[in-house]
């Protein structure tokens, strides 16, 4: 509702700016007084009622024209800000809204929702951003900006609207501490737990009698089951809170699945499916499901993939994805693929599987979203590894999306910005440099696959 309204205050200041341009036009053209007068008046009666109704409003509303320079701030913009009305109007926005992301570091001024907005042309929401304020202090903010565009599709200004949401995060920052605290101290113990119960399934170190076997595989089962929940519920928090550790170098995507897809051939292999790996005989997708330029990949001289990435994050990922393929599919192949252009590494995941249903697939990607039909209901899982890969796809500013027809598979793509060969290897060069000494993918070992991320 509030979002009505701060957007109906902005469609009042747009008129009223409409407005005087045309009474201005009126009285270029030499009208007559009485009209022009009858005009202005009735000017004043809008703008008085838009100035309380955006007065009247506690979240900020700020109007920006084409200059970016602030034409309207209103009592909440002040409240929030520090800035008052007769400081800031008049002010280029970059003087005034300086912004934080969650770690505290300053935010590029073209990287704030204001800048993407002017120059997109499309409105933008941001709910992990925070504000300095004039006293340079840090307020928590969602913020929403959108656009002004005139006929000829120029973008003539802006209405930012934006809310102090400090108490709505500090409770959300204490909730996923909790998460994260509580999934620590009880992973410990569950995998203690599971220990003991390997050993006492273990025929060399024990003698049961075949019920309690039967009992103990159960057991076994479902504590591994609940180790993993915790496991994942640990790094789901940590993702959203930006903690998951993350160390980015560049690796070349070829050679780095080329290793990777020997260990996932396995875990195929084991439930009887087909494994292929596929190389840059594929046309580009991108997330509309449109084809991309077809690009004829030279088999002899193969292009060099170069990302910068956490090696081991993006294996968590195609491991994650690649082992729900085999979950999800009963008999068939689990296909992984390369491709790309000049902007875009694309890895694709493809499965011969149940399918997801078309109304579930929108929602895939959040929190502990499951599809509820009989094969996940047999299959175990916690309907966070989706998440947990889109969470990690964007730490690098990727996309991840699936394409799926019901009964005949899917496939899962990760778009993930392609480095040229030059910036490639300038970055291997100052990783070499660095006293990390950070090397390459192509020259280091793989390391043990899990099933899902890990924290
Ligand atoms: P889960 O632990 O349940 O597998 P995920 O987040 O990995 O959680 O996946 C979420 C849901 O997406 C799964 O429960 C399943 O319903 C669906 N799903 C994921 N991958 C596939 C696939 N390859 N084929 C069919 N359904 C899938």
């Amino acid at each position: 509702m509030k979002q009505y309204l701060i957007l109906g205050g902005g469609v009042v200041v747009v008129a009223l700016l409409g407005a005087i341009g045309w009474v201005l036009a009126i009285k270029r053209k030499g009208s007559g007084a009485a009209v022009t007068g009858k005009l202005a008046t009735s000017l004043k009666d809008e703008k008085a009622k838009s100035d309380i109704i955006l007065g009247a409003i506690q979240d900020g509303v700020v109007l920006i024209d084409d200059q970016q320079v602030i034409r309207h701030f209103n009592q909440g913009a002040t409240n929030i800000t520090g800035w008052t009305k007769q400081e800031a109007e008049g002010l280029d926005w970059q003087s005034v809204f300086k912004f934080t992301n969650t770690k505290g570091e300053t935010t590029p001024a073209e990287q704030t929702p204001l800048a993407k907005a002017f120059s997109s042309g499309l409105s933008v929401r941001d709910n992990t951003i925070s504000l300095s304020t004039k006293a340079m202090t840090t307020v928590a903010t969602n913020f929403s900006v959108s656009p002004l565009v005139n006929a000829a599709k120029r973008t003539t200004g802006m209405v930012a609207a934006f809310r102090d949401v400090s108490e709505e995060r500090a409770e959300e920052s204490q909730r996923a501490e909790f998460i994260s605290t509580a999934s620590h101290e009880m992973r410990t113990p569950v995998a203690a737990i599971e220990g003991y119960l390997s050993l006492a399934l273990n025929e060399k170190v024990a003698t049961i009698d075949n019920r309690a076997r039967d009992y103990l595989e159960k057991a076994h089962s479902s504590t591994k089951h609940l180790g993993q929940l915790f496991q994942d519920l640990l790094t789901s928090a940590k993702a959203e809170d930006g903690r998951l550790t993350n160390h980015p170098k560049v690796i070349e995507m070829g050679a780095f699945l080329e290793q990777l897809a020997q260990d996932l051939r396995f875990s195929a292999e084991k439930k009887g499916l087909f494994m292929e790996f596929l190389f840059g005989n594929s046309q580009i997708k991108d997330a509309s499901g449109n084809n991309g330029e077809v690009r004829d990949m030279n088999k002899v001289v193969r292009p060099l993939y170069y990302v910068q990435v956490d090696p081991d994050r993006m294996r968590e990922v195609i491991t994650n994805i690649f082992d729900n393929g085999c979950k999800y599919t009963e008999e068939g192949k689990v296909s992984l693929g390369l491709t790309g252009n000049d902007g875009v590494v694309q890895v694709y995941i493809r499965d011969t599987g149940a399918g997801i249903p078309p109304e579930d697939i929108p929602h895939l990607f959040q929190k502990f979203y499951r599809v509820d039909n009989s094969a996940t209901r047999t299959i175990g899982g916690t309907g966070l590894g989706l998440f947990i890969c889109r969470k990690i796809v964007e730490l690098y500013q990727g996309r991840i999306w699936v394409e799926s027809e019901l009964n005949k598979g899917s496939t899962f793509y990760i778009n993930i910005p392609r480095l040229t060969s030059q910036k490639a290897e300038e970055q291997m060069a100052a990783e070499a440099a660095s006293p990390l000494g950070a090397t390459t993918i192509t020259s280091s070992a793989p390391t043990a696959v899990s099933t899902t991320a890990s924290a």
